[in-house]
């Protein structure tokens, strides 16, 4: 029953002008479809949604003389007392759509119940009622939206271009079938059919659908639960990360929302794995008890309150690195896009190709950056480490590239009705098992096959069906990174002997940071000692510098420690041992041993997470016979 809310209950809604543009039309319609229990959805723009948005539904309608009053303002039938925004489960509640939509358009709806044999024809034009009559239709809900902000020119003067507010609403569409698999979404812009997903409640389904078979290919699942938390969804391997934030997606009770808490755990449990400045690609579901989070948020800001946050934050956290940490990580590369590392994944949607930016596969946004900045502020504490790098922390305000197509030019108008769909699509392509035995244990250790060093730079590994690359200057520094980080943990170092010990004279700042800081250089596997003046007599450095000099590494090192603060002395220390490992490593174009090349693959093996450097580069990447027998045109 849709009434209208008592002034108190008003009071306590975070109020907001739902209605920027035409994607928050979209929005809000494509949430009261859902709301109304619809297993299909269609959504059909013309213009970007500026001048024609038709959304379908085959939920439950409207009962007719409850039609008026849904367009009234804090109308709803979702919510009675302030009370029950306690445990709200809708996605709508506020009562305010339809009304902000209708007194901003011409809008037109048909809409009928099961239990009707005629359903209602309703029209409001900019808040006035046109028509209210009878007429034969399925039952559920069709809205037109024609003409947004015919009546207020200033507001329409906010819109970007057609294909821009296009790519919003692209956007929007993509995230409201990852959080509701279990409907069937169909986008038509401009009369072409842009996104149809089954509705078989497969995520991977649709991930395959928006964004292609790499992203696909380089999924780990997650599905992890405690009392009141279910996290479940999809991550991707380290090697699609990508430079903003636009893959990062997570839904909270089928929300899209943003969240500190969460996107910091994400970030943070991706730390180290991907490199500086890269962001990871998830989609994942937070299923939680309503009770325990606040969804009465401002409409557009979309950021979420939890009652307990840090349970949140180390839940997800612990969620995500477990993922990361028990999968084999080595990416897999395809030889006919040598460049798809560093290039964004592109695949066309449709086969004409289409003037608007497809975003989702592409590095490039089109949408501004939603306005949420994190810092390291002091609200967020996480009780997990930080044992990582400081260096190598993702730089959150990053802003994305920004990116405006030039306006498409709009197709002429084609009245196609849209039909309530319910086909299947592809089933053909996923491979379920994405991982084989894992490269690097020691079943499959006896199995490698060292071909031998390619560049002066790489050692080839023939293992199963599969050629591994490994790049010895990435592996030696993630080796000689775990090493020094646990002869600094366990402070039982292994140190190799100067002999004779060499001296070293100290600037000012060097000796004093080497006096307040000399247990840190004692736990990594320096023995230094004073040795009158600024003068010292190092006596041992870290074991197993591959040639480097001991003296000039130590004086590189304490170089860059010298002059910070002492606060922070333990932090930038451990940050440092990433570049220290990065100067004790085995450069490229160098020639090493056979030998040396197993010996870095044992090394490698005994680590957590052999896959990335401390910068977060990968160690080492594969290619499968396949791809190479494809290669050469022996199988298509
Ligand atoms: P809210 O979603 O916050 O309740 P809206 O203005 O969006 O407010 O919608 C008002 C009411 O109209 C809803 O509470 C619902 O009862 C009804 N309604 C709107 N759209 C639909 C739809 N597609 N199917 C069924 N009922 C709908
Ligand atoms: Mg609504």
């Amino acid at each position: 029953m849709i009434r209208v809310l008592d002034a108190n209950t008003i009071d306590k809604i975070a109020a907001g002008e739902v209605i920027e543009r035409p994607s928050s039309v979209v929005k809000e319609l494509v949430e009261n479809s859902i709301d109304s229990g619809a297993t299909a959805i269609t959504v059909e723009i013309k213009e970007g949604g500026i001048s024609f948005i038709r959304i379908t539904d085959n939920g439950i309608g409207i009962p007719k003389d409850e039609v008026p009053t849904a367009f009234l303002r804090h109308a709803t039938s979702k919510l009675i007392t302030a009370e029950d925004l306690l445990s709200i489960s809708s996605l709508g509640f506020r009562g305010e759509a339809l009304s902000s939509i209708s007194a901003v358009s011409q809008v037109e709806m048909i809409t009928k119940t099961p239990d009707s044999i005629t359903g209602t024809h309703y029209q409001i034009h900019g808040g006035k009622e046109i028509e209210n009559s009878q007429i034969g239709c399925p039952t559920g809900t069709t809205i037109i939206v024609r003409n947004l902000f015919y009546n207020t020119p200033a507001r329409k003067k906010y819109m970007k271009s057609a294909s821009t507010e296009t790519s919003y609403i692209y956007d929007l569409v993509c995230k409201l079938s990852m959080s509701h698999t279990n409907i069937s979404f169909k986008l038509i812009i401009n009369a072409t059919e842009k996104i149809f997903t089954s509705g078989n409640g497969k995520l991977k389904d649709i991930i395959y659908h928006i964004y292609g078979k790499d992203i696909t290919n380089n999924l780990i699942e997650l599905n992890i639960k405690n009392d009141y938390l279910n996290i479940h969804g999809f991550i991707a391997k380290p090697c699609i990360s990508r430079g903003n934030r636009t893959f990062e997606d997570y839904f909270v009770n089928s929300r899209y929302i943003k969240s500190k808490i969460v996107t910091k755990a994400i970030e943070d449990a991706y730390r180290t794995f991907v490199m500086v400045h890269k962001f990871p690609f998830t989609v994942l579901n937070f299923d939680i008890k309503p009770e325990l989070i606040d969804v009465n948020i401002h409409p557009s800001k979309m950021e979420l309150k939890f009652v307990n946050e840090q349970e949140i934050y180390d839940f997800t956290y612990n969620s995500v690195r477990e993922a990361l940490l028990f999968k084999e990580l080595i990416p897999c590369v395809s030889p006919q896009k040598s460049k798809a590392a560093a290039n964004p994944i592109k695949r066309d949607i449709g086969k004409n190709p289409e003037p608007f930016e497809t975003n989702r596969r592409n590095n490039q946004i089109v949408r501004e950056e939603s306005n949420y900045n994190i810092k390291n502020d002091e609200a967020i504490k996480p009780t997990i480490n930080n044992t990582i790098a400081s260096e190598t922390k993702p730089d959150i305000q990053n802003k994305p590239d920004i990116q405006i197509k030039p306006d498409i030019q709009n197709k002429p108008d084609i009245q196609n009705k849209p039909d309530i769909h319910n086909s299947v699509i592809t089933e053909k392509y996923i491979q379920e098992s994405l991982f084989s035995d894992q490269f690097l244990s020691e079943k499959a250790r006896i199995k490698h096959k060292l071909i031998g060093q390619l560049f002066d730079t790489y050692w080839l590994i023939e293992y199963e069906d599969k050629l591994f690359i490994m790049d010895q200057h990435a592996a030696h520094e993630k080796v000689k990174f775990e090493e020094l980080m646990t002869n600094y943990k366990t402070k039982k170092p292994v140190s190799q002997y100067l002999m004779p010990p060499a001296v070293i004279t100290l600037s000012a700042a060097e000796a004093d940071y080497l006096k307040y800081n000399i247990d840190m250089f004692l736990d990594i596997g320096y023995e230094v000692e004073a040795f009158g003046d600024n003068e010292y007599k190092l006596n041992a450095v870290p074991a197993n510098l591959f040639g480097i000099d001991g003296r000039d590494l130590f004086l590189d090192f304490i170089g860059e420690l010298a002059g910070i603060s002492q606060k922070t002395a333990i932090d930038v220390f451990i940050s440092k041992l990433s570049t220290m490992a990065c100067k004790a490593a085995i450069k490229g174009n160098t020639s090493i041993s056979y030998e040396e090349a197993d010996a870095l693959l044992d090394s490698l093996m005994s680590l957590e997470n052999p896959y990335t450097c401390p910068h977060g580069r990968p160690t080492i990447i594969s290619m499968t016979k396949a791809e190479i027998e494809k290669k050469f045109k022996r199988i298509v």
